[in-house]
This record gives C-alpha cells, structure tokens and sequence, in this order.
C-alpha cells in the first residue's frame, strides 16, 4: 500500500507561559510550564497518520531525557518509527515562551535533528523511493532536504518551513511547494525577484523558481493553490472556515499532514487543499500541536 513518509525533525517543546517575555538581561517567572511533542517533521507525521495514513518518519532524537517526549505523538498516533535513528547527545528541543498576548518568542536546539544529513537519508532510499508521498520541511541540514527530495519517486510536498537555499534542481522537483506568507516573501526576496502584496501575484512568482505547483497558506484567509500542469497555472482560492482560533500553534502543519494524505488519495491539489483548510482550521480551535490535530471524521464532507 503507498504511504507517506515524512523527512524532518523531531523535537520536545518546553512550553513556559508569562506575563510578558524577559528583556535582555532581565529574569521572568512564568505561569506555567509543560513538556510537549513538537518539531514539524513530528507534527506533519502525526497530523498525516490522525487523518488514517500510513506513515513513516525518517528523522532521529537524542539519548537524553527529552527522547521520549519526543517521540510519544508518533507512537501514539501509529507512525512507523524504524527509520527514526537514536543518536549521541540531545533531541530537538524548542524553548518556547507565550506571552499573555499571545506572541510567541522561540529558541530551537536543533540536537539530533542536525544529524539528518543526505548520509543518514541515503539509508533510506528504498523507503523514499516505495512512498506515494514524501513530505520535507527544512528543520534538517539542507544537503538531508535535497537528497530526500531526490530519492523520492512519488509526489515531493516541500514545506519550506524556515527559508532555507536550495539547489534549484530541487525545487523544481517540489509538487507542491507549500508556503506561508512570510516565507513566500523571504523566498521570493531571496531570489532577488520583486514581493508583490497580492496572494496572486506571490503564487505566480513562486511558480517563477521552478516547482511544479505551489501552496501559499494565508492563515484565517485560508489558501492560494496553483498547479500549471493540471490547469494552466491559474491560482485558486481555496477559503478556510471561519472559527474562533485560540492557538495557532501547529496549524501549519495540520495543513500540510491532511495536504499529503488527500494527495496520496489521488485529489487533485485544489481538492487536496479545500480539505487542507479545515485541517488547519480545526487545529486552531484548540490549544498545542499535535493535540489539536483532526481525524477524518473531522474534516471530510457529510
Ligand atoms: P503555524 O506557523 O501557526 O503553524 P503557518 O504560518 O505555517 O502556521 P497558516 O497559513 O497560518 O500557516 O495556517 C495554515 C492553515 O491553517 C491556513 O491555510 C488555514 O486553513 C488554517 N488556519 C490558520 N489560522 C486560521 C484561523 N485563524 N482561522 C481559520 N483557519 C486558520
């Protein structure tokens, strides 16, 4: 049967709340603090597997304590864990204060995930090569994006979550490339091309690097699809419910997880994204990441 399998990191979130962050040099205590799975190779398998894929994860944590935390979404949720390597040293782990208005302030220890290079990637060719859908995000060395997106001989979903640069040969392998706003303008900054405001205009010059088809996420506004080989090239909006969002955390990747499992399904990429909307809206309406994430039920019509 074809599967997903997700590249990318893997981290535990220490999640403080506060009334306001630290200034430099200053001392805050917080409200509260938990220990949470996170990272958005972790998120994405998840959100994938929840909505009833098989999916399995390339990607490796650490030998200390933050492992298990880790990993535990994965486990739960029912994603393969053979290709997740155990490596010296710490797992990803994001410092993550929220403040009471909501702004979010991080630092990310990229721990084990930095060991997921094209060497540790290239063990997995077989794997990459059997999936009906290989999702990269960019929370990993960029030589292990590349070679996972190169082995892969399916559908590659690069979620180019942060900017990173990439071979051009490797975007243009990109089926979709899916971004948010910001990323879409550094993307595009990047490449020394003009930042258009409109949704349209960013779509078409995204399009202008090369990848097959391009995702532009616009959070509440929903998203912007454009696939030249299935339509032309014409953008589509595809609207996301309204709902009352009380934490964004995660709502991303909910997107992307339910985008690769209705890709895999044999959607076209607009279908693929009207069900990838409310994804990601309903992980908005509840609070954490992986905890928000719908099953099918959830989110399929009737
Ligand atoms: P994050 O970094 O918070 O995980 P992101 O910036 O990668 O998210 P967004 O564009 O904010 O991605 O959100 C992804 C998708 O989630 C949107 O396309 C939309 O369908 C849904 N979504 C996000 N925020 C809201 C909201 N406030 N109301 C409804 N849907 C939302």
């Amino acid at each position: 049967m074809p599967s997903i399998v997700v590249v990318g990191s893997v981290n535990a979130d220490i999640v403080t709340r506060v009334a306001a962050p630290p200034l430099p040099g200053e001392t805050v205590l917080a409200d509260s603090m938990a220990v949470l799975p996170g990272g958005k190779g972790a998120n994405q398998a998840v959100a994938a597997a929840r909505l009833g894929a098989d999916v399995w994860l390339v990607g490796a944590v650490g030998n200390g304590p933050f492992a298990e935390t880790a990993l535990l979404g994965l486990r739960v949720s029912g994603v393969h864990l053979d290709a997740v390597a155990e490596v010296d040293g710490s797992s990803g782990v994001a410092l993550v204060t929220v403040a009471a208005d909501g702004e979010n302030s991080i630092v990310v220890v990229p721990g084990a995930n930095s060991t997921v290079d094209a060497d540790v990637v290239a063990r997995h060719s077989r794997l990459l090569a059997e999936a009906g859908v290989v999702v990269v995000q960019a929370e990993i060395p960029v030589s292990g994006i590349e070679a996972a997106a190169r082995a892969a001989t399916g559908r590659v979903l690069l979620n180019l979550a942060p900017v990173v640069p990439l071979d051009p040969e490797v975007l243009a392998l990109a089926d979709p490339l899916v971004v948010n706003a910001g990323e879409a303008r550094r993307l595009l900054d990047d490449a020394g091309r003009p930042v258009p405001d409109a949704p349209f205009a960013v779509v078409e010059g995204l399009l202008e690097l090369g990848p097959r088809s391009v995702v532009l996420t616009m959070g509440a506004a929903g998203a912007v699809v454009a696939e030249p080989a299935a339509d032309g090239g014409a953008p589509v909006v595809v609207p996301s419910p309204h709902v009352r969002a009380v934490d964004t955390t995660g709502a991303g990747d909910a997107f992307v997880g339910a985008l690769a499992w209705r890709l895999l399904a044999g959607d076209t990429l607009a279908d693929a994204a009207r069900t990838a909307v409310r994804a990601g809206a309903y992980s908005v309406t509840t609070h954490g990441a992986q905890p928000s994430f719908p099953t099918a039920d959830d989110v399929l019509p009737g």
